[in-house]
């Protein structure tokens, strides 16, 4: 069921052209998206409130935010979109998506 999940990401992804990056998602949850602070937290707990510099977020937008930093960080300077959603040491990829820029206008 992943395999048929990644298999639609990707494309659908490369129908729009909106790039699929595959994130290590070790401590996307745990972690505090603005520096990276560790907060440990039990699934039942639905915020994120940071101790280190009081961020307060959903857990899962805090977890977004982290998905999407690991995107940008390894892909600098790429560009296409259809590279392969890569797995990871746990098996368990995760995919976050970023925007391309603004349609290009076609010229005529
Ligand atoms: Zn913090």
């Amino acid at each position: 069921m992943w395999g048929r999940f990644l298999w639609w990401v990707n494309y659908y992804g490369t129908l729009h052209r909106v790039p699929v990056i595959g994130v290590e998602p070790a401590f996307t949850t745990q972690n505090c998206s603005r520096r990276g602070q560790r907060v440990k937290k039990s699934l039942s707990m639905r915020t994120h409130l940071c101790p280190g510099c009081g961020l307060l977020l959903d857990r899962d937008h805090n977890a977004a935010l982290n998905i999407l930093h690991k995107a940008l960080q390894g892909t600098v300077g790429q560009t296409g979109t259809d590279e392969g959603v890569s797995s990871n040491a746990s098996g368990q990829p995760a995919a976050t998506r970023r925007r391309s820029a603004a349609p290009r206008k076609q010229a005529g």
